[in-house]
């Protein structure tokens, strides 16, 4: 069988390397000991979990682990749980979780992009869940410092309004990162790699508040590993290919103009407002152009559905066409 985190094969639900990186070793089985959240047990659900948040229609729920099982939990969450969202109005919605966890894995194997340990699960009932375990957590289980940069900008719903995540420009993002993180260079090629992977990969909700700076115990920030990757053009196929601008006036470039999206070169121009090495960036470029086989070798390994599985790869040939010439 595949490996539910990694995709690689193995005997057991999860292969040694992710049993450690996502439970320190513990023999998890991939299937949990309860059911999906429906009407019929929804207060159950309410009263035995955290619900940590709902960002847009996404529901989340808080586990830990305990000898070898995950259980739903009130404190202490030690992984987030995310089901199918409860949305019927959006496309292929059964999909969600798997599309999470093929694109943090795309992310992290192809690109090396540091993401948060993930991987996909199945309730009781057979219905697919989304599972990440925290990054905020110290091993005495206190939290690191964290701050998204919808905060670190000022931007509320109270001073910007309801669409206050979308209240900026990517540019904006590595200003701050110039202003706080002490290892600068590295943190913007990094921001960088993740704007241009959200692009290939069609991410399109990539706003302010799916970037974050954390605290390091050394009084250093440094940018948070990535989290809520996913191609969301699956679900909702006519949203705009990125969820903030690349940098103020990008969609006034000589590219945008002719062609009505963005090319090679507003990606370079966006490298050099980071103040990215010219090589580096292009070098970055070249290795998204390069990657699609070994993307669809994964999409192919996903439990997304056939559909699923070719409009992901439909909407990565359009964007690494589009970001060809
Ligand atoms: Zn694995």
């Amino acid at each position: 069988m595949l490996c539910s985190s990694c995709y690689s094969e193995t005997k057991e639900h999860f292969c040694r390397k992710c049993r450690i990186k996502l439970f320190d070793g513990a023999k998890v089985s991939s299937i949990l000991r309860f059911k999906a959240p429906k009407e019929d047990n929804f207060e159950t659900y309410q009263q035995h979990t955290k619900r940590l948040s709902i960002s847009g229609v996404q529901l989340k729920y808080s586990l830990r682990l305990e000898t070898n099982n995950l259980v739903l939990s009130q404190k202490n969450g030690q992984y987030i749980l995310k089901p199918i969202p409860p949305a019927r109005q959006i496309q292929a919605i059964d999909d969600a979780p798997e599309n999470e966890h093929l694109t943090m894995q795309i992310a992290e194997q192809i690109f090396k992009i540091r993401t948060a340990p993930n991987a996909l699960l199945y309730f009781e009932d057979g219905q697919p869940a989304y599972i990440t375990r925290r990054f905020d957590l110290k091993t005495n289980e206190t939290k690191y410092l964290q701050e998204d940069f919808a905060q670190l900008l000022s931007r509320s719903s109270d001073s910007h309004g309801q669409n206050y995540k979308y209240d900026g420009t990517y540019e904006a993002i590595g200003t701050l990162i110039k202003k706080y993180v002490a290892a600068a260079p590295p943190a913007l090629e990094e921001l960088f790699k993740q704007i241009t992977f959200n692009y290939i990969i069609s991410n399109g909700d990539a706003h302010l508040k799916n970037f974050s700076l954390m605290l390091l115990e050394t009084g250093e920030y440094c940018l948070t590993p990535a989290y809520d990757l996913m191609c969301t053009k699956l679900h909702t196929p006519y949203e705009s290919d990125t969820a903030l601008e690349l940098f103020e006036d990008c969609m006034n470039s000589d590219f945008y103009s002719i062609y009505g999206y963005h090319g090679r070169s507003d990606f370079m121009a966006f490298a050099k407002k980071l103040q990215l090495v010219e090589k580096r960036a292009t070098d970055m470029l070249k290795k998204f152009m390069a990657s699609e086989n070994q993307i669809i070798s994964m999409v192919e390994k996903s439990a997304l559905s056939d559909s699923s599985k070719n409009l992901y790869l439909k909407n990565l040939r359009d964007q690494i066409f589009r970001m060809g010439y």
